[in-house]
C-alpha cells in the first residue's frame, strides 16, 4: 500500500506546492478509474502526469499507464469526459472531466498522442458548435414565433375543418333569425340571386355553401358568419344607388368568410396556449371554444389588416365576376360622407356599419389606388337585374311586414 500513500502524498503536495523531485509543477486532476482489481471494479481519485506516465491514485489503489501507446478519447454525457486507456491493460480505463489535463506538456513529447488530443479538441469545438447552434435555434424559434404570429395563427386555422365553421355559422344564424327572421319573398329572392350569382361564380369552388339573406333593419349594415351565411340589412339595399355598390359590400363580406377572418380572430383571442395546443395536433378543445364564442362572432371587430385583406380580395372577386369594382369605393364614400354630414340620424345610421367596418379614408384611398390600374374603357357585364325593381319589391315587402305587424295576425293566419 506504500505506493498509494506515496502517490497520494505527491498529489497533495502538488496542490500549489513545488515538488523538487519532479521537473516543474505537477498538477492533479479529479479522476475516476475502471479497474477489475479495484473493489466494485471502480474507484475515484486524482490523475497526475509525469514525463513518462499517467498515474491514477485513489483509495482503491494506484494505476500507472505509460504515455507511450496511450489512447485518448472523449465520451460520456455530452462528450465531457476524457478517457485514457493503454493496450497493456485493456480492462483498465481512467477518466477525468478536467480538460486542462490535455495541456500537459509531457503529452507533446509523444507524437502518437498529438493527433488524438487534436481530435479531442476538435470534437470539443464541434460540440460547442452544436451547442451554440441549438441555442441559436431556440432563440430563432422564440423570435420566429413573435415575428411569425400571423403565419402561426393561419397554421392553426388551417387545421380547423371548414365543416366546423359551417356548423358554427348555422348555430349563430339560428340565434339571429329567431329574433329577426330573413324576409321571405319570391321576387326578392329572385333579385338577390341575380345580384349574388355572378359573385359566387367569380370566387370559384369553395368549401362554404354561401347563402344570402335580407333582414328588416334600418341600419346600413351587412355581415357574414363563418361558413357562408351573409346577412344584408334592408337599409343597405335601399341606400345603395346601384347593384355594384351592394355587390361591393357583399364581395368584401364574402372575403371575410373565404379568408376565415372570424376563425383567425377566435384563435388569436383565445390565446397562445390554445394556439400551441392546436398547432401540436390537439384540436379537440376547439369545438368547445367555438361554441362558447358563438355570440362573440356577432360583435367581433375585424383588424385593420383583415379589413384591408377583405377589401383587396373582394375587389378581386368583383373583377372575376366581371362587375365594376368602383361600386365598392362609391359606397364607402357614401358612408363616409353620411358619417361626416353631422345629422344625428345619419351618424347613427352609418355607425352600425362603420363600427364593424371602419370605412376610413385610408381604405378608400387604397381602393382608389387599385382602381387606377383598371382599364379605362372596360365594359363590365354587370348584373342581369333591374335594381330599381329590386328596391321597390323590398320596400313593398317591408311595408307589408309593417302592416301585418300592426294588425297582429292571429296564429295560423297568412302573412
Ligand atoms: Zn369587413
Amino acid at each position: 500500500m506504500n505506493p498509494v500513500h506515496c502517490v497520494n502524498k505527491q498529489g497533495n503536495m502538488s496542490l500549489g506546492a513545488y515538488n523538487p523531485v519532479m521537473s516543474g509543477e505537477e498538477r492533479t486532476y479529479e479522476a475516476g478509474a475502471f479497474e477489475p482489481s479495484f473493489p466494485k471494479g471502480r474507484g475515484s481519485g486524482t490523475l497526475t502526469v509525469s514525463a513518462v506516465s499517467l498515474r491514477f491514485s485513489g483509495k482503491a489503489g494506484v494505476l500507472e499507464l505509460p504515455l507511450a501507446g496511450l489512447t485518448v478519447s472523449l465520451g460520456g454525457a455530452s462528450d465531457r469526459v476524457i478517457f485514457f486507456k493503454h493496450p497493456s491493460r485493456p480492462d483498465t480505463t481512467v477518466h477525468t472531466t478536467d480538460h486542462a489535463i490535455l495541456k500537459e506538456e509531457a503529452f507533446s513529447h509523444y507524437p502518437e498522442l498529438t493527433p488524438q488530443i487534436t481530435k479531442v479538441h476538435g470534437k470539443k469545438r464541434g460540440n460547442l458548435a452544436v451547442f451554440l447552434g441549438v441555442i441559436l435555434a431556440i432563440l430563432g424559434l422564440v423570435g420566429g414565433i413573435i415575428a411569425a404570429r400571423d403565419p402561426m395563427v393561419n397554421a392553426v386555422v388551417k387545421r380547423i375543418p371548414p365543416e366546423w365553421e359551417v356548423k358554427l355559422g348555422e348555430s349563430v344564424f339560428g340565434s339571429i333569425t329567431s329574433k329577426s327572421p330573413p324576409l321571405e319573398d319570391a321576387a326578392l329572392e329572385k333579385h338577390l340571386e341575380a345580384l349574388t350569382a355572378p359573385l359566387l361564380r367569380g370566387i370559384g369552388p369553395q368549401p362554404y355553401p354561401f347563402k344570402f339573406h335580407i333582414i328588416d333593419d334600418d341600419t346600413i349594415n351587412a355581415f357574414a358568419l363563418p361558413g357562408g351565411h351573409v346577412v344584408i340589412h334592408s337599409e343597405l339595399i335601399l341606400k345603395a344607388e346601384s347593384p355594384e355598390e351592394v355587390a361591393g359590400v357583399l364581395a368584401h363580406e364574402i372575403a371575410h368568410v373565404t379568408k376565415r377572418h372570424s376563425m383567425r380572430n377566435l384563435v388569436e383571442t383565445t390565446g397562445t396556449y390554445f394556439v400551441f395546443r392546436v398547432f401540436l395536433g390537439d384540436v379537440s378543445d376547439l369545438v368547445g371554444v367555438l361554441v362558447r364564442n358563438g355570440r362573440y362572432l356577432l360583435n367581433q371587430k375585424y383588424s385593420r389588416d383583415h379589413e384591408r385583406e377583405a377589401d383587396e380580395a373582394g375587389w378581386g372577386y368583383l373583377l372575376a365576376a366581371d362587375v365594376n369594382p368602383r361600386g365598392m369605393i362609391t359606397f364607402f364614400e357614401k358612408l363616409a360622407a353620411e358619417q361626416g354630414d353631422g345629422t344625428v340620424a345619419a351618424v347613427q345610421e352609418s355607425l352600425a356599419f362603420m363600427s364593424t367596418h371602419p370605412a376610413t379614408s385610408e381604405r378608400i384611398a387604397r381602393l382608389e389606388e387599385l382602381a387606377k390600374s383598371l382599364p379605362k374603357d372596360k365594359q363590365y357585364q354587370g348584373f342581369d337585374l333591374n335594381f330599381k325593381e329590386f328596391q321597390d319589391s323590398l320596400r313593398a315587402k317591408l311595408k307589408a311586414g309593417e302592416k301585418s305587424a300592426t294588425t297582429k295576425p292571429k296564429p295560423g293566419e297568412n302573412q
